[in-house]
């Protein structure tokens, strides 16, 4: 869409992205009859899926009075949401203070830098947790400076994929979509789509992707055993549920920049990882459709690429 509207800001850039079907990845499977698309949310403007849950959330805050002019958002975030907060603050006017794990690497910090947050780091050891745990303990103290969104424990999280995410899916797909397949961080893009979908035709059947190991970092990505259980979550909406080490997540990383031009993250990897294996048990007529979650720009510091000679 070519918008000319001279009010047209980047904020209504989020959503709308482009379903792809994969066609080299999948081996037999499209011979089988079986098909798969991933939902590209890393086009979405400042390079993630969490563009959706951060507008959402903050729209809401506005229009609740939450979040008012001088007020600056805080919130705790291994990286995409704070690059959202960030983008999203920015075009509107607010300041952006986020909690971080001091481990995240350096392209999250910069990128978040560029848009103006201001960056408080937490221990590395308490990852995502820690870093929730210390935007809710500034927020509880200085409540009059900022609006925490709270995005582990916000509806709006959730219902950003469940009025967004999904119909698009259902729509781009033709009404076909038989599986969806989704990691989860605070579970918003899970549980929103899958509760949509499942509503939409009840014989959907909706698979959650989680890292094998707490030890195996998938960035992003709770190990739901071992972490605080987000608000949000819901564990009746999964259907099943299928687990990706961190090897596969990568090498299936690699596998989508060269054989389908997707140059993405690891989530994304493991993502596809997930849905592959599930599709290779699905009969003829299965549509499987599984997230995109970021740019694989954004993790160019990381493992894969310390190991470049070998890559
Ligand atoms: N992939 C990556 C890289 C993420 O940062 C996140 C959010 N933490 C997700 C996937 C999952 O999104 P959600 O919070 O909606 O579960």
């Amino acid at each position: 869409m070519i918008c000319v509207h001279t009010n047209y800001r980047i904020v209504e850039c989020v959503g709308n992205t482009p379903l792809f079907r994969l066609s080299t990845v999948t081996g037999e499977l499209e011979r089988q009859g079986v098909s798969v698309y991933v939902k590209a949310e890393h086009l979405n403007p400042s390079g993630s899926v969490k563009d959706r849950a951060a507008k959402a959330m903050i729209l809401d805050g506005i229009r609740s009075g939450q979040l008012t002019e001088g007020k600056s958002i805080i919130d705790g975030t291994s990286g995409n949401t704070g690059i959202s907060y960030a983008m999203i603050g920015a075009a509107l006017g607010y300041g952006v203070t986020l909690c971080l794990p001091k481990n995240a690497n350096i392209e999250r910090k910069r990128i978040l830098r560029a848009y103006g947050a201001e960056i408080i780091e937490t221990d590395p050891l308490q990852s995502s947790d820690g870093a929730q745990l210390a935007a809710k303990r500034i927020a509880e103290e200085e409540p009059e400076k900022y609006f925490y969104p709270d995005q582990y424990n916000n509806a709006e999280n959730w219902k950003a994929h469940y009025n967004g995410t999904a119909l698009e899916i259902w729509e781009q797909t033709d009404k076909k979509i038989t599986h969806f397949v989704a990691g989860m961080g605070t579970s918003g893009t899970f549980i929103g789509t899958s509760r949509r979908l499942k509503q939409l035709n009840p014989s959907i059947r909706t698979i959650a992707m989680q890292p094998d190991s707490p030890l195996h970092g998938l960035e992003g990505m709770k190990h739901l055993a071992t972490t605080l259980l987000p608000g949000i979550y819901d564990s009746k909406v999964a259907d099943g549920q299928i687990d990706i080490s961190t090897e596969e997540a990568q090498r299936m990383q690699l596998r989508l920049a060269r054989e389908e031009g997707l140059f993405v993250g690891i989530s994304s990897g493991a993502n596809v990882s997930a849905a592959l294996q599930l599709a290779a048990g699905l009969p003829p007529g299965s549509v499987v459709v599984t997230i995109l979650c970021d740019s694989g720009l954004r993790y160019l510091s990381d493992g894969l690429w310390a190991k470049e000679s070998s890559t």
